[in-house]
């Protein structure tokens, strides 16, 4: 008996994707949509090319213009085409569409919100744990996020990291033997050719004491085709390598992308999701728990939720932290604990990571500890 196949799209997604944008590529044939470079080469980057995808409101219209010096515009025809085009509260459209509120400082803004720089030995290398580091290794990216964390860096051209810095930042590996993880991060890894790829993670796999490396791509979201079979064999003679990538909504749940992470567990590539909590767009406990169980069925877990860090301009994303609290209260329970990740915030200035978890316990003494489960029912245990 062969069991039921599990549906590739997500519920929310299949419901909304009538009203979505592929029809002005009809005439494009298959074999070009799914080649990553033609999708990388017809990008939209202006307000014209969005027009034919989208109604601009006024306001979009006048960010795009205004943000273009300092953080780029692009969307893979992919990506646009997931965008509702009359909703100007769409998930994806929030994600990859500027809005005026960019252009509105926050005072609890900050330049570097993570202390990156403070924690860079050499350029491109951030050293905040004893164990591991995050590599930089371009600035580039299929889409730019508009609540990217490293907009400060990403998407701009002098920030490029070039021969000689990926050099410092491998031999920085090198000379220290306590690095056991490195995060290829960037931008985007996955922007670099197949060949730059296998060089670069060919180097650190040379590196003896580099036991783990762990891959940092949003392209399973914004470019699946990106994962040819051949890119998947490429990375998968790096083991043991895992994907951290980063699914935030609903509409991002397509066949593409289930195949692309069906195939990446198909190879031993564990992927896990690092979602941002992002006000109106999955600022909601049934966003959240339908992407993260439709993650699990491709067998990618979901790892981190993270409150929105204090980058320029992205204050109108954050969800208030009482909010984040919540929405874990009600993912523990109803769904797999397998569907439920750590929320964390980055500790601004370069803390690192903190775990924010709901209160369950009320009272511990030296007798016992009394708590709630999540129904909200009492329990209690003998504290020792
Ligand atoms: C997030 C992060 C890591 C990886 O942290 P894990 O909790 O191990 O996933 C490593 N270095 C830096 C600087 C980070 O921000
Ligand atoms: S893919 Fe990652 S690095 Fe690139 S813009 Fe989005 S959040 Fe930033």
């Amino acid at each position: 008996m062969t069991a039921p196949a599990l549906p590739e799209e997500s519920p929310i997604a299949r419901d909304v994707r009538g009203s979505s944008s592929r029809s002005i590529w009809a005439d494009v044939p298959d074999e070009l949509w799914n080649d990553w470079r033609w999708q990388q080469r017809n990008r939209l980057r202006t307000a014209e090319d969005l027009e034919r995808v989208v109604t601009l409101s006024e306001g979009e219209r006048r960010a795009i213009a205004e943000t273009a010096g300092a953080f780029r515009m692009a969307l893979t025809p992919y990506y646009a085409a997931l965008m509702a085009r009359e909703d100007p509260a769409c998930g994806i459209r929030a994600q990859a569409i500027p809005r005026v509120d960019e252009l509105t400082p926050n005072p609890t803004d900050l330049d570097d919100p993570l202390g990156e720089e403070r924690f860079m030995p050499v350029p491109g290398i951030t050293h905040r744990y004893p164990d591991r580091v995050l590599f930089y290794v371009t600035h580039n990216c299929p889409v730019y996020c508009r609540h990217c964390t490293r907009k400060r860096k990403v998407s701009d051209p002098t920030s490029a990291a070039g021969h000689d810095q990926l050099g410092a930042g491998l031999d920085y590996i090198r000379a220290h033997p306590e690095v056991r993880d490195v995060l290829v991060s960037g931008g985007d890894p996955m922007t670099l050719s197949d060949e730059r790829l296998d060089q670069l993670l060919g180097a650190l796999r040379q590196i003896p004491h580099v036991e783990v490396i762990r891959l940092c791509t949003r392209n399973p979201v914004t470019l699946p085709q990106r994962f040819s079979a051949a890119t998947v064999e490429m990375l998968a003679r790096h083991h043991p390598l895992f994907l951290h990538t980063h699914f935030n909504h609903p509409r991002e749940c397509t066949p593409e992308a289930a195949r692309t992470l069906r195939a990446l567990a198909d190879r031993g590539i564990n992927c896990a999701n690092q979602m941002v909590l992002l006000a109106g767009v999955n600022d909601d406990a049934r966003i959240i728990r339908e992407v993260n169980v439709w993650l699990l069925r491709q067998r990618c877990r979901p790892y981190y939720l993270f409150q929105a860090d204090l980058a320029q301009g992205i204050s109108h994303f954050r969800v208030p932290v009482a909010r984040g609290l919540e929405i874990m209260r009600a993912l523990r329970g109803p769904v797999s604990g397998m569907a439920v990740p750590t929320y964390v915030i980055d500790a601004p200035g370069g803390g690192g990571k903190i775990p924010m978890v709901p209160a369950y316990v009320e009272s511990i003494d030296d007798e016992s500890v009394t708590f709630r489960n999540w129904q909200g029912l009492p329990y209690t245990y003998p504290s020792r």
